[in-house]
């Protein structure tokens, strides 16, 4: 929690900073938790040449040929579920990804696959400071992430980077039916971490439909990290913007 510093007994303007620190405090002291987007956001934004990425996977694993050919369906199917995922709202799994390609799965094309991701991965490195000064402060840290992969993909990438263990509950959409911005996958989010008013909530996010407009439809606070290739969405106003992740903290204990 917030600690504030009293003024000075009896010096000028003390009542009324005594007031202002106090409305602070309080203010600090209702916030219970802080949800945060996975890609763009506790992972730094970067483009991934997914096209060069599902021929790297399937090379090793493939004559030229039908290499070719399996990346260019895995390309298509993931292409596809994205687009359908973006139009119904509802989420989508790697198992229907391979269904759809017609691609049969095996362990060593999965550990390809999770090798040729891993440069894009990493957490951005004020992020543990940050979730720790969060958690000092008794604030409950949360992660939705719009994603096809398992929760153990995930959390690998969390433990690699020293992070997991400040993380008290994540939802991946594919292990639910929807996707943000749908309310359902924010109310998942918040069961997680065992808050139920989403007032008491902030989400931080880098996409302007998916992050702030859903948070902000369902009652939460909502900061943007924004990037150049994510779409506006001019509905979607957030509460602040920051550049990067160690710019929350001081915004969050100014509120
Ligand atoms: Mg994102």
């Amino acid at each position: 929690m917030r600690r504030v510093r009293p003024p000075r007994a009896g010096g000028p303007g003390a009542s009324l900073a005594r007031s202002r620190a106090l409305d602070c405090y309080d203010r600090a002291v209702n916030l219970e938790a802080v949800i945060f987007d996975w890609g763009g956001t506790l992972t730094p934004w970067h483009t991934v040449d997914a096209a060069s990425l599902w021929s790297a996977v399937c090379e090793p694993h493939y004559p030229p040929a039908e290499a070719a050919r399996y990346a260019a369906a895995l390309l298509a199917a993931e292409d596809s579920l994205w687009r359908e995922c973006r139009a119904s709202g509802r989420s989508a799994t790697m198992t229907a990804l391979f269904e759809l390609a017609g691609v049969t799965v095996t362990e060593a094309l999965l550990a390809s696959y999770i090798g040729a991701w891993e440069p894009h991965t990493f957490t951005d490195p004020d992020a543990p400071e940050l979730l720790s000064r969060l958690h000092d402060r008794g604030i409950q840290i949360g992660v939705l992430s719009n994603t096809m992969w398992p929760r153990s993909w995930h959390e690998d990438v969390f433990r690699r980077d020293g992070v997991l263990h400040l993380i008290d509950g994540a939802v991946y959409s594919s292990e639910i039916d929807w996707n943000k911005p749908h309310p359902a996958a924010f109310q998942a989010a918040m069961a997680a971490i065992g808050v139920t008013d989403p007032a008491r909530c902030v989400f931080v996010g880098d996409r302007p439909y998916d992050d702030v407009f859903g948070a902000k439809s369902i009652g939460m606070r909502a900061v943007l990290i924004p990037n150049d290739d994510v779409p506006p969405y001019e509905s979607a106003a957030p509460d602040a913007v920051i550049s990067r992740l160690s710019e929350l903290a001081p915004l969050i204990e100014s509120w």
